[in-house]
C-alpha cells in the first residue's frame, strides 16, 4: 500500500488508483488508470490482457471461441469440433489395405464384395492371422487408456496410437478409410462414434470413447472402449457400466446355430431396463481381409439381420448406448456421429471368432480377467 502508481496508457504518467474491475476478477495484478476517461480510451489494447489471463485460465473457452468450422451449425450438445492436425504417413514398408492409397479412401475390395450376405468361414491359417491383428489391436489400445486424462487433446492420443501401430509393423484402419484423416476415432460424451482426434484438451469428468483397429498382415482386428477422464459423475458411470455389460451378455449368446438378430434383443432388452436406448444407425460388423463385411450386426430389437453364426465367422459386437434419445445426427465433418439430445453415449467393442461351442474375444484385455480399463478407476 501507498506505492504510487501510474496509469497504464501509453504516454500518460498521472498517478492512477482506479484498477481494472474486469482484471481484478481475472487476477492480473497492475492495470491501474488515472481517470475512467483514461481507462476508455486505452480499452482497446487493454481488452488484450483480457484476452490473454483467460486463454491462461481457460484454455479450453479461448479455443472454443476462435474456431468456429461450420457457420450456422447448431451443435447438439457442448461438445465443439477443435482443429484437426494433417494427416500422418504410415511407412511404405508397412502392408496397407487398398483404400490407403486411394484418392477417396474407398475400400475397392469391400465396395466388390457389399450387397452380397455371404459370411465367410475362415480357414485354421486365417484365424491365427485375425488372431494376431486382434492382439496388436487390443495392445494399441491399451496404450490409448494409458495415456487419456484431463488436460491431454485427442489427437495426442492418436499421435500415440499411430505410433503404437508403426511399432507393431500394423497400418491403423482408420486412416484414409473413406478419408478419415486420423489413425483412430475418439469419442468424447455426446459423441457415439467415428469422433475424430483434435486440438481439444480432455475435461475432468469426460467419457472417452477410443476405438482401435490394426491392420496387419492383410487382416483388421477392431476392438474399442469407453475411458474415464478424472472424475466421472454417478450418472455417467452408470451408463459405461450398462453398457459395458450389453457387449458382455451379446457375447455369452455367442455360439454356432445362434441366429445375428438375436443380438439385438439381447442388448436392448438390457439396455431398456436401465432406461438407456440404443443406437440404430451403427451396427456391429464381420471383420477379416476386410475391415466392414458381412454379416451387418443391428444392437436394437426385433432387427431384420440376415444369418445364422457358423464355427469360423468373425464379426465384431460394438453397441452404442444412450443417455436419451437413441436417434443420432452427423457434425458436417461428415463423420462425428453424435446424440440428437445433446446426451452422452458410451460403446464397447470386441471382435469375437466362433468357435465349436461358443467364441473367442480375440481383442480381449490381456490383464485383470480381461476386465475394460474404467472398471480399474472405479472403487
Ligand atoms: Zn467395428
Ligand atoms: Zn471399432
Amino acid at each position: 500500500m501507498g506505492a504510487v502508481r501510474i496509469c497504464e496508457t501509453a504516454g500518460c504518467d498521472k498517478e492512477a488508483r482506479l484498477q481494472c474491475p474486469t482484471c481484478i476478477k481475472l487476477g492480473v495484478e497492475g492495470s491501474f488508470f488515472c481517470t475512467q476517461d483514461c481507462f476508455k480510451g486505452s480499452w482497446n489494447d487493454h481488452k488484450g490482457v483480457h484476452k490473454k489471463a483467460k486463454q491462461k485460465n481457460n484454455p479450453q473457452s479461448s479455443l472454443d471461441s476462435d474456431y468456429h468450422p461450420w457457420p450456422g451449425y447448431v451443435f447438439s450438445g457442448l461438445l465443439k469440433p477443435f482443429p484437426v492436425s494433417p494427416m500422418r504417413k504410415v511407412p511404405e514398408s508397412i502392408p496397407r489395405p487398398d483404400y490407403a492409397d486411394h484418392e477417396e479412401g474407398y475400400p475397392t475390395s469391400e465396395r466388390e464384395s457389399r450387397g452380397s450376405s455371404t459370411i465367410i468361414q475362415l480357414p485354421e491359417e486365417d484365424q491365427e492371422l485375425l488372431r494376431l491383428a486382434c492382439k496388436l489391436g487390443r495392445e494399441v489400445l491399451d496404450v490409448a487408456a494409458k495415456a487419456a486424462a484431463v488436460g491431454v487433446t485427442t489427437e495426442e492420443i492418436d499421435t500415440l496410437v499411430h505410433e503404437a501401430c508403426i511399432e507393431r509393423e500394423c497400418y491403423p484402419s482408420p486412416l484414409n478409410y473413406y478419408n478419415f484423416p486420423k489413425s483412430c476415432c475418439t469419442s468424447v460424451n455426446e459423441v457415439i462414434c467415428h469422433g475424430i482426434p483434435d486440438a481439444r484438451p480432455l475435461k475432468d469428468g469426460d467419457i472417452l470413447n477410443v476405438d482401435i483397429t490394426t491392420y496387419h498382415r492383410g487382416f483388421h482386428g477392431d476392438l474399442n472402449e469407453t475411458l474415464f477422464v478424472g472424475n466421472v459423475d454417478e450418472k455417467s458411470r452408470k451408463l459405461v457400466t450398462v453398457t459395458h455389460e450389453c457387449l458382455s451378455k451379446a457375447i455369452d449368446s455367442v455360439k454356432p446355430g445362434v441366429r445375428y438378430r438375436e443380438i439385438g434383443d439381447i442388448i436392448q432388452r438390457h439396455a431398456q431396463s436401465h432406461g438407456f436406448s440404443v443406437v440404430r444407425s451403427y451396427c456391429g460388423h464381420g471383420i477379416h481381409r476386410l475391415f466392414h463385411t458381412a454379416p451387418s450386426v443391428p444392437h436394437y430389437a426385433k432387427n431384420k439381420a440376415v444369418g445364422v453364426m457358423k464355427p469360423g465367422h468373425a464379426f465384431t459386437i460394438e453397441p452404442m448406448i444412450s443417455e436419451g434419445t437413441w436417434r443420432d445426427q452427423t457434425w458436417p465433418d461428415n463423420w462425428t456421429a453424435v446424440t440428437q439430445d445433446g446426451k452422452r453415449s458410451a460403446q464397447f467393442e470386441h471382435t469375437l471368432l466362433v468357435t465349436d461351442v461358443g467364441c473367442d474375444i480375440l481383442t480381449q484385455r490381456r490383464e485383470r480377467d480381461g476386465q475394460p480399463w474404467f472398471m480399474d478407476d472405479l472403487n
